[in-house]
């Protein structure tokens, strides 16, 4: 009797998650609870998980404390399920992931590979929304003329 009372609590809490992320290669989910979880190595071959807010424009991340994230640097993401690189060929400054949005609808989502560097792109097929501090570093390179943008 207690756990379906727990299993109904842990149901409504994943209805109301409003971002649900997904890998683009294996189409795995890559959010649980609050984060957006990625597989990162460091260019010294430092490995780890970061957990990243879900939140579009929340920069918390956290880390295994052994794992410690040093600013200013370029990771490489991968998918923690497939190990698909998730850095852009074209750009490997940006890490894209999928995201499908309260509305139901999947959208492309591109974040810095950099430590401390705060910016978040949503791509549809006609807009770009940019997120965080850092928001306009990338803007020329994601500003593009639409027959281009299928290749973002
Ligand atoms: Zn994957």
């Amino acid at each position: 009797m207690r756990s379906a009372l727990i299993q109904y609590i842990y149901i409504l809490k994943q209805l109301d998650m409003p971002n649900n992320y997904s890998c683009p290669e294996c189409k795995s989910k890559m959010n649980v609870g609050n984060s957006l979880v990625f597989s990162a190595k460091s260019p010294d071959n430092e490995r780890g998980l970061i957990f990243l807010d879900t939140e579009l424009g929340n920069y918390t991340k956290t880390t295994h404390p052994e794992f410690e994230l040093q600013e200013g640097v370029e990771y490489k993401f991968y998918c923690p399920v497939c190990h698909f690189k998730l850095n852009k060929e074209e750009n490997f400054h940006l890490v894209k992931v999928h995201m499908t949005d309260e509305n139901g609808k999947e959208v492309e989502i591109n974040i810095s590979n950099i430590i401390g560097e705060y910016c978040t792109y949503k791509i549809q097929e006609k807009k770009v929304e940019a997120f965080g501090p850092d928001a306009k570093r990338y803007s020329n390179y994601l500003d593009v003329p639409d027959e281009y943008r299928k290749y973002l």
